[in-house]
């Protein structure tokens, strides 16, 4: 049997760092609603495990399975994930990134 680590949900609320506002956890939350920055604080969905603790900028974002995926990179140490939206998150930001025609050669390996 695989070890596996349960996804871990957490109710936190925090204040965002780019622009200040003060996100209501859901258990969901790895981003800010108003101007879409995450921290990097995973290695797995949920964990907290990871030590860089920098600031994620969104850098670019398309549309997936009806919904969007938000592609993130660490201004500490250029390591890149990508999420889900959330429903609450900010539409005009998230189009101005699917929008970024320089971006679209940013790729994600493992592609589904
Ligand atoms: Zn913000
Ligand atoms: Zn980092």
């Amino acid at each position: 049997m695989l070890k596996t680590k349960k996804f871990q949900k957490k109710k936190e609320n925090f204040t965002c760092e780019n622009c200040g506002k003060l996100i209501k956890g859901t258990g969901y939350t790895d981003h800010c609603s108003n101007c879409l920055y995450s921290k990097h604080v995973d290695i797995n969905p949920g964990d907290r495990e990871a030590k860089c603790k920098g600031l994620m900028k969104p850098i670019n974002a398309e549309v997936k399975n009806k919904g969007y995926v938000i592609y993130y990179q660490c201004l500490e140490c250029s390591y890149k994930f990508r999420v889900k939206s959330a429903p609450d998150d900010n539409f005009e930001k998230i189009l101005e990134l699917t929008g970024k025609p320089e971006q679209n050669n940013f790729s994600v390996k493992n592609e589904k």
